[in-house]
């Protein structure tokens, strides 16, 4: 069967077939739609291809992509993370108080009976600093939750910020083309060097063009939805509880749209399924988060786990009562070392998000670890035990966006 035209694709006659329709780069060309002009769901008609995300290691590397295999990673990973140790501790006044009577790292069970880091750590920045005070390009300012704790500051270098926005050129190009239109619904004003700023840094070279609701109406789902049929993105950027939330405002879709990246809070599968049915398009899930410059994880359209920056991020995932480090596939505490970072190195810093690495294969060819979904908060249990829980961290209707 040959379809040539897949603007005239009778789906019902090729139902029960699996269906490839590419472009030269192995991307869907069209938001195609059968006979009586419902969209077909996107991913159907896309061929995973390697994550970029890969393909950017591997250039970082300078060594063909045949050649990432998690042993070659793991090589690079050790040698970052001896060096971060030893910088941390050398140049840091916390870091030489806290790893005080430890004086390398040589094996990985050395690492993983390193101190933990907590966010109550990050209150006091200065003490934390790998650098001069002037090589902070920002310092940002986040609440912890709860009442009682201070807030945390993180001091980001403009090498740090800088890698982010390549991470983020990278990642995004996963389901971006030129001449697409994005939509960024995240919370937060434009700054110089602030997450819209490099997001948008990130994705212009790429010829894309970048929309931004008025903040007044970013609250108010009616008016956020109107301006959305007014300037036609083709993909939108927001959190999964803000997107819900439009959906009785276009049950049945946006003309033009074609896909999400859902960011700032956990992608629960019942959210992912209603947005999926009522709007067909490809959704991709993102982890991120402020402390470690924003950008950490991001799916390909196989689906199969979130491709890690693995270059400037480690994961580890723990036990939150032993602090025992799990085996791969096994849920709990997800733990992040930064890696090339000097300004303010965290070493096995408790995020509080609850989630697991995997180590299958990718749909899309990759055979590095990946993050799974991040199935919510730790909460400790007055038994001595834990659980997670779904709270949403980002921005959502009825609530004031989070600064
Ligand atoms: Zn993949």
């Amino acid at each position: 069967m040959a379809f040539q035209d897949i603007l005239s694709l009778d789906i019902a006659r090729v139902r029960g077939c699996c269906i490839h329709v590419v472009g030269e780069n192995g991307r869907c060309l069209h938001n195609s739609t059968s006979l009586d002009t419902l969209s077909l769901y996107r991913s159907i008609l896309v061929m995973p291809q390697l994550s970029p995300i890969d393909q950017a290691i591997a250039d970082e590397l300078g060594i063909p992509v045949s050649r990432l295999l998690p042993e070659t990673l793991w090589r690079i990973q050790w040698q970052y993370l001896r060096e971060t140790f030893h910088h941390a501790k050398q140049t840091s006044a916390f870091y030489a108080k806290h790893f005080q009577g430890i004086p390398q790292i040589s094996s990985r069970k050395d690492w993983e009976n390193l101190p933990l880091l907590t966010a109550n750590d990050l209150s006091q920045p200065e003490a934390l600093l790998g650098t001069s005070q002037s090589a902070v390009e920002r310092m940002v300012t986040l609440q912890t939750s709860g009442t009682t704790g201070s807030p945390k500051r993180i001091a980001l270098s403009t090498t740090d910020l800088q890698r982010t926005q390549a991470f983020f050129a990278h990642g995004l190009s996963t389901l971006l083309r030129k001449g697409d239109r994005l939509a960024i619904l995240l919370p937060g004003s434009m700054r110089p060097m602030g997450l819209l700023d490099l997001i948008t840094k990130s994705v212009e070279p790429l010829g894309i063009n970048v929309l931004l609701p008025n903040p007044a109406i970013r609250t108010n789902p009616q008016q956020l939805c109107a301006w959305i049929f007014a300037t036609k993105p083709t993909v939108l950027l927001g959190a999964p509880s803000l997107l819900q939330g439009l959906l009785p405002y276009a049950p049945t879709g946006f003309p033009h749209l074609s896909g999400i990246l859902a960011s700032t809070e956990p992608l629960e599968e019942a959210c992912k399924v209603a947005l999926a049915q009522a709007w067909h398009c490809e959704i991709l899930n993102h982890y991120g988060l402020t402390e470690i410059a924003y950008g950490l994880a991001l799916e390909c359209p196989a689906h199969q786990g979130m491709h890690l920056r693995s270059l400037d991020c480690y994961v580890e995932c723990i036990d939150p009562i032993t602090h025992q480090c799990l085996p791969k596939g096994c849920v709990g505490e997800i733990l992040i070392t930064t890696l090339q970072r000097k300004t303010m190195p965290l070493i096995r810093y408790r995020t509080g998000d609850i989630g697991f690495l995997r180590t299958d294969p990718c749909g899309c060819g990759s055979l590095l670890p990946r993050l799974g979904a991040i199935l919510g908060r730790l909460s400790l249990l007055p038994n001595g035990g834990w659980q997670w829980i779904h709270k949403p961290k980002g921005h959502h209707f009825g609530m004031p966006p989070s600064s």
